[in-house]
């Protein structure tokens, strides 16, 4: 599904240079290294604090304590995404109240957060859900509406724009109140192990989060909040900056896989396409950025999605199903509140989604054979 392996051979001599240079200066916790990417990625991102952290899970739930919501209020989230979103909602004993999403973009659906509002509601958190934005300026006009904090998930979007209707560019993860994201190493920004941040304009909570990571300390050895340990290291920084100023370069090649992807995709019978929510343009249009295409996921709505997995995988094809069960069907989170007539999005998208292998040493040669197979498949 990714090259990992291929992408270190082209950036091999800096990261090897880089990590020696950690070893050498053995400032292996809160070194320079860190400092140093901190700052690159608040000026790449266009966003007045970045804090890193360990990895996107923890990024959510500090922000999650950074805002001081507390056991009982309830935060919206989406039903069809990774399970962390709502782990840490459940872990701090806040209520996570899921909902249905779009069937066109996959993020969440807003009307469905809007009749999922009550007295108690507290946050939203959208997921930018396979590499793009939810439709920021309708979250943000319910948020001011109703008083709520907005956390961007933007695990799977770093890198990409949202265009805003008042014609501003902004990147992933910086237009809520706070924002996070995950660096593991199949994400779109990855680093060599675990790591994490959470961003934000608002100093006073820049300030709050920058406690909590740190066991609550503001003031060595004075625990004024409960915290929690949470740090990137330096071996890590060290690969984050090396690739940082590829970033761009690397969601372009993830855009061109898809772009012709959706060029072999297009007019099948049977086969939906990923669509971009900003023009709705197929994902093929050359000037879009919006994008970033984390995963490359078709609908299959013949019923045959299980059988082309199987055909897949018997040609030696990587695919993914992401994701197989709604999250408000998975064990540890159901809840007698949820009515399955809420979910047709989901339910139907858990039946029908397959993520085709991306990253950013797709060949043309690669491309074709992974087109030509699905679609033999598909219409046989
Ligand atoms: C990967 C991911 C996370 C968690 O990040 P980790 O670094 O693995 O903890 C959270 N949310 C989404 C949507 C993700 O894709």
């Amino acid at each position: 599904m990714v090259d990992l392996n291929g992408q270190y051979q082209s950036i091999k001599e800096q990261i090897n240079s880089s990590i020696s240079n950690i070893l050498e200066t053995s400032a292996f916790i809160n070194g320079p290294e860190v400092h140093a990417f901190q700052k690159e990625l608040q000026e790449y991102l266009g966003v007045k604090h970045v804090i890193p952290c360990a990895n996107g899970t923890d990024a959510l739930q500090i922000a999650m304590m950074g805002l001081g919501l507390q056991p009982g209020d309830e935060v919206i989230t989406a039903d069809f995404t990774f399970a962390a979103t709502v782990e840490v909602i459940a872990l701090l004993q806040l209520t996570p109240i899921l909902v249905d999403v779009d069937k066109d973009t996959f993020n969440i659906d807003i009307s469905a957060i809007e009749k999922a509002i009550t007295p108690k509601t507290k946050a939203i958190v959208p997921v930018h859900l396979f590499g793009q934005c939810a439709n920021m300026d309708a979250i943000m006009d319910l948020a001011k509406k109703h008083n709520l904090f907005v956390i961007e998930d933007n695990a799977q979007a770093i890198g990409a724009n949202y265009t805003g209707e008042n014609g501003k560019k902004q990147k992933a993860g910086t237009i809520g109140h706070v924002g996070s994201t995950s660096f593991f190493p199949s994400k779109n920004l990855g680093c060599y192990g675990d790591g994490g941040a959470i961003f934000t304009n608002d100093d006073s909570l820049a300030h709050t989060i920058r406690g909590i990571v740190n066991h609550g300390m503001y003031e060595r050895y004075h625990h004024d909040v409960v915290g929690v340990n949470s740090r990137l290291d330096s071996i890590q920084a060290a690969v984050l900056r090396t690739k940082l100023p590829l970033l761009d370069g690397y969601c372009n090649a993830r855009r061109e896989a898809a772009r012709k992807y959706s060029k072999a995709f297009k007019g099948q019978p049977n086969i939906v396409l990923p669509i971009t929510a900003m023009n709705h343009c197929d994902g093929i249009c050359d000037t879009c950025d919006c994008h970033v295409f984390h995963q490359y996921t078709l609908r299959i709505t013949n019923g045959k999605r299980n059988m082309l997995a199987q055909h897949l995988n018997d040609n030696q094809i990587p695919c993914g199903v992401y994701y197989p069960i709604p999250l408000h069907k998975q064990k540890a989170y159901v809840d007698e509140r949820y009515n399955e007539a809420d979910f047709p999005v989901t339910n139907q998208l858990v039946k029908e989604v397959i993520s085709l292998p991306m990253h950013t040493e797709l060949d043309d040669e690669q491309i074709t054979h992974i087109t030509d197979t699905v679609i033999g498949f598909v219409n046989s």
